[in-house]
């Protein structure tokens, strides 16, 4: 009996999952206005059922769209008829997900006991990353511990690594990964981060000292709903999994659904658009469980939300072309992340406000989190430029993580030294 429940389970896990047999990843890039124009109808026909994976910006900056199979002949046909120029960057993304599969596979065979054994070349389930997050607590009894925010939509505990070295209450330092569930690289860098915080603390002078004055919360996975539904159902899922009244459209994007500037331009209303903003602000607990969190911690003084792909690190505002008063800081504490970030492997990063390096985007983290009065706000967005975009080869996971941390780094250091 046990054995055909388990055969039942495998048959489920396997034809439940959504296949994306010979859908391509095209980059399109618009030489002026009127092409933007053009591309819009293209992109408002709901039956092509296009995946943004980099949304709509300014003339000349790349739009990546997955397409399905069944809509290729038409997308190509339109964009050829209009002679608006665009190349094949994945050209066929089942093949690179199935690669992806065995790699995880032959990691599965051996479950680690300790954080030492844990496969950072890798990516990981939820419930694995689970047991990582409970294995390096019961290590570092002194110097991690685990809170629990809040529950996801489905009812999962959302979790966060403290990293103190104080009794008392001291000035925080927020990083999350993972709140947009496909970006795989963000919670497989941020395990690699806890890891080399515990490795670090008492060895390297520089997070010894930032440790000795903050206190550093790590959500590693910030949308784990999303993110289970990434591994069991469909690998492209970017949302939370909010059933939506009056849509049979799935999840919210929870990087839209912040306060500050919602509703705006850059997020969407429809519930199935990728950046549907939400019935309101905070709607989703995942996001409402940071907020709780950061208004009860109230001295909370940098707050990194890691996201990918593209390279780039982005300072508030998303929602307004007006500068934020620390703009001329933020934007030198930017090139200087960048610069170190640089140094290890020679990844090059661009910088500046959401608005002006990347799209207009409304409703977004590091927009709500400084005007919470936390200036240095700051959304990562990691490797690569569009070569494999969301599915970024596992043996690129730690060379992203080294470098992200030497960005993190110079942030964190930068925050300990200009206390406000
Ligand atoms: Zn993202």
């Amino acid at each position: 009996m046990r054995g055909l429940l388990v055969l039942a389970a495998l048959l489920v896990a396997v034809f439940c999952k959504e296949t994306f047999e010979g859908h391509q990843v095209l980059r399109i890039t618009a030489k002026d206005e009127v092409e933007i124009r053009l591309l819009k109808d293209l992109f408002d026909q709901e039956h092509l059922q296009l995946d943004f994976w980099m949304e709509p910006g300014g003339v000349s900056l790349p739009i990546d769209i997955r397409v399905p199979f069944s809509s290729l002949q038409d997308v190509k046909a339109f964009l050829g008829y209009h002679e608006i120029h665009y190349e094949v960057m994945i050209q066929d993304l089942q093949e690179l997900l199935d690669k992806e599969q065995r790699e995880m596979m032959r990691s599965r065979a051996f479950q680690p006991s300790t954080t030492d054994d844990y496969d950072y070349t890798n990516y990981h389930t939820l419930s694995e990353i689970n047991s990582f997050i409970d294995m390096l607590v019961q290590e570092n009894p002194k110097l991690v511990s685990k809170i629990v925010i809040g529950q996801s939509y489905e009812g999962r505990p959302l979790n966060v690594l403290k990293f103190s070295t104080g009794d008392t209450k001291r000035p925080g330092i927020w990083i999350d990964t993972g709140i947009h569930a496909r970006e795989w690289i963000t919670p497989a860098s941020g395990t690699w981060f806890a890891k080399k915080i515990v490795t670090d603390y008492g060895r390297d002078p520089a997070l010894t000292a930032i440790l000795d004055k903050f206190d550093i919360f790590l959500e590693l996975v910030t949308n784990p709903d999303g993110y289970e539904y990434t591994h069991t159902s469909n690998r492209m899922w970017r949302k939370t999994r909010r059933i939506n009244s009056g849509s049979s459209c799935i999840g919210v994007d929870p990087n839209r659904n912040w306060g500050t500037g919602f509703g705006g331009a850059g997020s969407s209303g429809n519930p199935c658009f990728g950046t549907y903003r939400g019935p309101s602000p905070y709607s989703e607990p995942e996001v409402n469980s940071i907020v709780k969190f950061t208004k009860s911690h109230g001295n909370l003084k940098a707050f990194l939300t890691i996201h990918s792909y593209s390279q780039m690190m982005l300072y508030p505002y998303g929602d307004t072309d007006v500068p934020c008063v620390d703009e001329a800081e933020l934007d030198a504490l930017a090139s200087k992340a960048a610069m170190d970030l640089e140094s290890l492997y020679g990844t090059k990063y661009t910088y500046g406000s959401t608005f002006n390096t990347i799209y207009q985007a409304s409703g977004v983290t590091t927009d709500w989190a400084y005007d919470e009065g936390i200036k240095y706000s700051y959304t990562f967005e990691l490797r690569d430029t569009g070569r494999y975009g969301f599915i970024l080869p596992a043996d690129q996971i730690i060379p992203t993580a080294q470098e992200t941390w030497l960005a993190l780094m110079a942030i964190m250091e930068h925050t300990m030294n200009n206390p406000y």
